[in-house]
C-alpha cells in the first residue's frame, strides 16, 4: 500500500513541530512527511520586536530549516503557498502543486487593520525578518536624514506606535531603549525625539493585569513614550496619522500592530472563518474536512471559561504542533484522536533592556526577575526547535 502523504504548509512554531514530532511519531516506512514554507528558514516572531527596533541582529531571529530538521525524513520545499483545494486535495504552489491525503494548514497570520486605510501604503505592518529589517534600516536612516537636512523636521523624529497590545509594547520597549544610543550615533538631541503609543481601547495591553500595565507604562513614559489612550486611529496617510478625534500626528514612522488575522490562504481557500481563524473541531481538525488539520495562528480555540477565543500565541502554536502530530498519527494507524486543551503558563513581554512585566502560574514578575524569566521563556522555544545546540548557537543571556 502506498505510503499516506502528509503535506504541511508553513516553518512557524506550530508546523515545524508537528514536522519534527511527526518524524518520532511514524516510522520511515509509515508515512511520506513533505514541509513547505516561503523561506528555507524557520523565524523566531516572538523576537522580531527586537530586530525591528534595532536592538538584536536579525540574522539572530532566524534558523536555517535545514539546521533542526531531518530533512531525509520529512521532505522541505521552499515556496510560497497560493492555495488549498479541498475537493482535489491538492495544494496549489508558486511553483507547481502538491498532493496530500493528510494537510496540515500552519501559516500563521497577517496583520489586522479593522479597515483603517492607508496601513499597507504608509505604515510598517510587516512582522517578519524582511519586515523587521526594513523597520530598522528605516530608523537609522530617519536619524541621519534629520541632521543632513537644512530644515529641521520634527516629523523624521517622530515614531508612531499603532496598537498598545504585547506586539505594540515590546516594540516601543525596545526602541525607547535604543534611542539615546540611536541620539548619540547621529548627534540628534534627545528631546527632539517624540515616541507615540495610539491605543483604541480604555487602557493599554487591554485586559492584562492593571499593576503591570502601570508598571510598563510609567517605565516607558520615563524613557520619553507618550500614550494616547481611548484614541483609535482613524487613518494612515503619508506622514502620519489621522486619530478618530480628527487631529493629525506628523510622522514618517508608523508601526502598526493592532493585532492579527490568520492567514489570507484560510479564506481564499474555502474555509469557513473569523478574521482568517478556522474554529477548529476537538483534536484541531477543520469542521467538514476530516483530513485537514488547522493549527497556530489560523486556528480559533474558544477558552470555555469566559467564552472568548484564546489570543494566537506561540505558547498555543507550539502546544498545538505536538497534538497534531500526535492525532495524524492516531489517524493513520486507526486509533483514537485527542483533545487539544491549551496549558496557558502566563504571559511575559519585554520592555526594553533588562525590562519586562509577567504573569507566571498567576505570580506578579516586575523589572529584572521578569527581563530573566522572558529570556528563559525565548530559549525554551529554541530548545524545542532545536535542542541545546541551537540555544548554545542562538540562545539569550539570561543576565
Ligand atoms: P508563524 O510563527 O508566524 O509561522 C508561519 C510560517 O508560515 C512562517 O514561517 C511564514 O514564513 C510561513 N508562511 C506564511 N505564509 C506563507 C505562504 N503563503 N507560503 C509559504 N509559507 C508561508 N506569542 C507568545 O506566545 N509569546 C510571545 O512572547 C510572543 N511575542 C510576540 C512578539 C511579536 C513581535 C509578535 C509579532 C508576535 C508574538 N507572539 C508571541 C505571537 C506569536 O509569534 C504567534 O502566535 C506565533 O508565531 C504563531 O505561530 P504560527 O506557527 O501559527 O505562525
Ligand atoms: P493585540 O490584539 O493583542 O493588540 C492590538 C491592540 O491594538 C489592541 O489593544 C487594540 O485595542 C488596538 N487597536 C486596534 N485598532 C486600533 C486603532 N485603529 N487605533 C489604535 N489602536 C488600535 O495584538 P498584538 O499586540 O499584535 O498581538 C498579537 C498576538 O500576539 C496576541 O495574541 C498577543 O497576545 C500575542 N503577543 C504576545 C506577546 C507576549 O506574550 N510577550 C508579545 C507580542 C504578541
Amino acid at each position: 500500500m502506498n505510503k499516506p502523504r502528509i503535506v504541511i504548509l508553513g516553518a512557524g512554531y506550530a508546523g515545524l513541530i508537528t514536522a519534527a514530532k511527526l518524524k518520532k511519531e511514524l516510522g520511515y516506512n509509515e508515512a511520506e512527511i513533505t514541509l513547505v514554507n516561503k523561506h528555507d528558514y524557520h523565524y523566531q516572531t516572538t523576537w522580531l520586536h527586537e530586530p525591528a527596533a534595532g536592538t538584536m541582529d536579525p540574522e539572530k531571529a532566524r534558523v536555517e530549516i535545514k539546521s533542526v530538521l531531518d530533512t531525509n525524513r520529512v521532505q522541505f520545499i521552499k515556496d510560497v503557498v497560493v492555495e488549498v483545494n479541498t475537493e482535489d486535495k491538492k495544494v496549489v504552489l508558486n511553483n507547481g502543486e502538491l498532493e496530500y491525503d493528510y494537510l496540515v494548514v500552519a501559516l500563521g497570520s497577517e496583520p489586522e487593520t479593522f479597515g483603517v486605510p492607508g496601513v499597507f501604503e504608509h505604515a510598517f505592518s510587516k512582522w517578519t525578518v524582511n519586515g523587521a529589517r526594513q523597520v530598522r534600516t528605516h530608523i537609522d536612516y530617519m536619524f541621519s536624514k534629520y541632521n543632513s537636512e537644512d530644515e529641521k523636521r520634527d516629523e523624521l523624529l517622530t515614531f508612531v506606535v499603532a496598537g498598545a497590545g504585547f506586539t505594540g509594547i515590546e516594540f516601543i520597549g525596545e526602541l525607547s531603549e535604543r534611542v539615546p544610543d540611536l541620539c548619540a550615533k547621529y548627534d540628534v538631541p534627545k528631546e527632539k525625539v517624540k515616541m507615540y503609543v495610539i491605543e483604541a481601547a480604555p487602557s493599554a495591553l487591554p485586559g492584562f493585569d492593571p499593576e503591570l500595565v502601570e508598571y510598563a507604562m510609567n517605565l516607558l513614559e520615563s524613557r520619553g513614550v507618550e500614550f494616547k489612550i481611548s484614541c483609535p486611529i482613524k487613518e494612515v496617510v503619508k506622514g502620519g496619522v489621522v486619530l478618530a478625534t480628527g487631529d493629525e500626528i506628523k510622522a514618517e514612522t508608523v508601526v502598526w500592530a493592532t493585532g492579527v488575522r490568520g492567514s489570507s490562504i484560510i479564506e481564499k481557500s474555502g474555509f469557513e472563518a473569523m478574521r482568517g481563524r478556522v474554529k477548529v473541531e476537538a483534536d484541531l481538525r477543520a469542521p467538514g474536512h476530516d483530513d485537514v488539520f488547522i493549527i497556530g495562528d489560523c486556528a480559533l480555540i474558544i477558552n470555555e471559561e469566559i467564552n472568548r477565543p484564546y489570543p494566537p500565541t506561540a505558547q498555543i502554536a507550539l502546544q498545538q504542533g505536538e497534538v497534531c502530530a500526535y492525532n495524524l498519527k492516531a489517524l493513520i494507524k486507526g486509533e483514537e484522536t485527542k483533545t487539544f486543551k491549551p496549558e496557558i503558563k502566563g504571559t511575559v513581554a519585554s520592555l526594553g533592556g533588562s525590562e519586562a512585566i509577567g504573569l507566571v502560574f498567576g505570580k506578579k514578575l516586575y523589572g529584572t526577575s521578569a527581563s530573566f524569566m522572558k529570556k528563559m521563556i525565548d530559549n525554551r522555544s529554541l530548545y524545542i526547535i532545536g535542542g541545546p545546540g541551537l540555544v548554545l548557537k542562538k540562545g539569550k543571556s539570561p543576565l
